[in-house]
């Protein structure tokens, strides 16, 4: 098998095109004409990733965050970003990033996966885009219900728990009960307009900065997972298309936990 066909089923889920403007996902490194020796699956590319994907003889690293976000100008070593690329290089190994396109498709997206750890029914785009040609939904966020009301605190707990979060950074709980829940992995303040007009109890995301959550304002209660926390299943998510379309492949998951953050507690 080619990497090309591990990139066709993941773009048959994700279209390329389905990106945002600013993003960089697709193919970063390598040769999609080689043959497969092995997928490793990771959120992020780091040079730990790749010496692991060497270890496991994987010449194709599957991440969600593109380890190439802006232009190199050189490619000296000099930071994480080129002492990937030339690891990659070296090892000959590809790495193919999947981002904003499978933030936004809803069917098989990173949101729909967060939905689904936290038991969430009746799921819809938060921010839909135009339909797009080829029929997929899309858009920012996910909107869903909770299969009964929950309290917040009851809910809270739900959310740590589900999401193996250390660390739940809220607002002032409302006292109403939590149906409605918006979710957005990854930064998402730039949704909670959307989720408030939705009606949602609680928009849960990564990356609030201090004065965005002011703005909850009593309509909801922001809680803010981490950034690594919202979006860690998206590995889960990523290595489901793969086995789904080659069910005789199993791909390799990143053990290495590339969350740059640690929580002193
Ligand atoms: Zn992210």
């Amino acid at each position: 098998m080619k990497i090309s066909e591990i990139i066709h089923a993941l773009e048959a889920v994700a279209p390329r095109n389905l990106q945002e403007s600013y993003d960089n996902s697709g193919l970063i490194v390598g040769d999609s004409d080689h043959e497969v020796t092995g997928v490793l699956v990771s959120l992020d590319t780091t040079p730990d990733v790749v010496n692991e994907a060497r270890a496991k003889n994987c010449n194709l690293i599957v991440s969600h965050h593109p380890v190439i976000f802006k232009g190199l100008k050189q490619l000296t070593g000099n930071n994480y970003v080129e002492k990937t690329v030339i690891e990659a290089i070296r090892n000959n190994i590809a790495i193919y990033a999947i981002h904003t396109n499978l933030d936004n498709v809803l069917d098989s997206g990173v949101n729909g996966k967060i939905a689904e750890k936290l038991g969430l029914g009746e799921c819809e785009i938060l921010r839909s885009h135009p339909d797009h040609p080829e029929g997929v939904q899309f858009g920012a966020g996910v909107l869903g219900r909770l299969s009964r009301p929950m309290s917040e605190e009851e809910f809270l707990a739900h959310l740590k728990n589900r999401m193996q979060a250390h660390v739940i950074r809220h607002t002032r709980l409302t006292g109403k009960p939590v149906e409605m829940v918006a979710v957005c992995g990854g930064s998402g303040s730039f949704l909670l307009p959307d989720a408030i007009r939705s009606e949602a109890d609680f928009f849960v995301t990564g990356d609030f900065k201090y004065h965005e959550f002011f703005d909850a304002e009593d309509k909801i209660v922001i809680a803010d997972i981490g950034h690594f926390e919202s979006e860690q299943f998206t590995v889960e998510l990523i290595s489901e298309i793969i086995t789904k379309n080659f069910p005789k492949f199993a791909p390799d998951s990143s053990e290495r936990g590339t969350n740059p953050i640690i929580y002193y507690t």
